[in-house]
């Protein structure tokens, strides 16, 4: 892990800050001057203001740039000042200009694609595999996008005119795939490159420095951290968070100040987190590795706290038979917790265009909390060798089903 030797581009402060430093006064920088401590929460919906003709001006320059000046938001699907500290405090952490914050990754993700079609570039470019729903939402079109699936080799033959982004997750969810996304920013010419770094966070890889113009967070995961807020968030030029603003007053996927608050709170302690979580994720894959009971380990090269693995025995048996660990969709909590992908979080994609991206039968993904390592081994060696004695009824093809 480089965390504590890099620098984050600071664009406030004259000398570079590391990560850590960023983590915990990014987004706070005004507090002591306002003989504060904590970051306010502002629950306002609405703000008044004597003056129209101002309010007038001020919503016609957001209408035609998308930005707010300094005063005070009209109105808070436009802006919030507490989701507007996390948004600040992520772009310092993804080393990009900006970042405009949503209700949820989905509402992120449905923002870009949004933008894009706007200028009537509807097509998109996208590598598997991608988060279940993120499949979904560009397989099934459901915003009138059309998607060409391909291996990061095949992304620049792919690109047309109206190709107006591609897209890519690295780590992948849930097989941890991995992709070159300096190589594959560079095939992607003057086009676009979402990465969605949910799983690597900003501690482990920047991928805007690799030349993605655009790095998408479930902020659900690791920067809530805690497993009690939703959020989304997509990191980018001030051009990009522009249009993004813009689809956000005007679709209204916008994040709970309450959200913003939880997640700006959630960043000061994410590089201890992850050093942490990643750190037990690595003794508990060697430990997998050198299990006979299991077939395939799955782990980043860059780390992390997300494992995936595939027992020879029933997966669904490892799910039914854990008691220290959760077993619960989503990830990156201080909790551990495992699900089965073909079962739920990948269950709405192709159970063809599933196994054909890697996402097996078998797999099981674990998202690695700050439990102590060997409780958490004592409960999956419990879990593997109950799954071994039970008859294996191994998941058969079956049908595609929503959800
Ligand atoms: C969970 C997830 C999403 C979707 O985020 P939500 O906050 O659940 O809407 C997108 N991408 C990845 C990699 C995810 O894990």
């Amino acid at each position: 892990m480089e965390m504590d030797t890099d620098h984050t581009a600071d664009l406030t402060s004259p000398t570079p800050r590391a990560l850590a430093t960023e983590a915990v006064h990014a987004g706070r920088e005004d507090l002591a001057g306002l003989g504060l401590h904590a970051p306010p929460l502002d629950l306002s919906t609405t703000y008044p203001s004597y003056d129209s003709r101002a309010e007038a001006a001020r919503i016609d320059a957001f209408a035609a740039e998308g930005a707010l000046d300094d005063g005070p938001p009209v109105y808070a699907r436009l802006g919030n000042p507490t989701v507007g500290r996390f948004e600040t405090a992520l772009a310092r952490l993804e080393g990009t200009e900006s970042a405009v914050a949503f209700a949820s990754g989905m509402a992120a993700l449905s923002a870009v694609l949004l933008v894009r079609a706007s200028m009537g570039l509807r097509h998109v470019v996208a590598v598997r595999p991608l988060y279940g729903c993120s499949d979904h939402l560009l397989d099934a079109g459901l915003l009138g996008t059309e998607v060409t699936w391909v291996d990061p080799a095949g992304v620049a033959d792919a690109i047309r005119p109206d190709t107006g982004l591609v897209v890519v997750e690295s780590p992948a969810n849930p097989t941890l795939a991995e992709v070159d996304l300096r190589a594959l920013a560079h095939s992607c010419g003057s086009v676009p490159l979402l990465a969605d770094n949910t799983f690597a966070t900003p501690v482990l890889q920047r991928p805007a420095e690799s030349g993605a113009g655009l790095v998408l967070h479930s902020a659900t995961k690791y920067l809530g951290g805690h497993g009690d807020v939703l959020g989304g968030v997509v990191a980018c030029t001030e051009e990009f968070a522009r249009r993004l603003r813009q689809v956000r007053f005007a679709t209204g996927g916008v994040l709970h100040p309450l959200a913003g608050y939880l997640l700006l709170r959630g960043l000061a302690t994410l590089p201890v987190r992850m050093r942490a979580a990643s750190a037990t994720a690595a003794r508990l894959v060697r430990r997998l590795t050198d299990d006979p009971r299991v077939g395939a380990v799955h782990y980043p090269r860059i780390g992390g706290a997300m494992v995936a693995f595939e027992p020879l025995g029933d997966p669904h048996e490892v799910i039914a038979a854990v008691r220290l660990i959760t077993p619960a969709v989503s990830l990156g909590s201080v909790d551990t917790l495992i699900q089965h992908p073909a079962s739920i979080s990948h269950r709405i994609v192709d159970a063809d265009d599933r196994r054909s991206s890697g996402v097996g039968d078998r797999l099981l993904r674990m998202s690695v909390g700050l439990e102590d390592a060997d409780d958490l081994w004592d409960d999956l060696d419990r879990a593997l060798s109950a799954a071994e004695s039970a008859p294996d009824q191994a998941p058969r093809p079956r049908s595609r089903a929503a959800g």
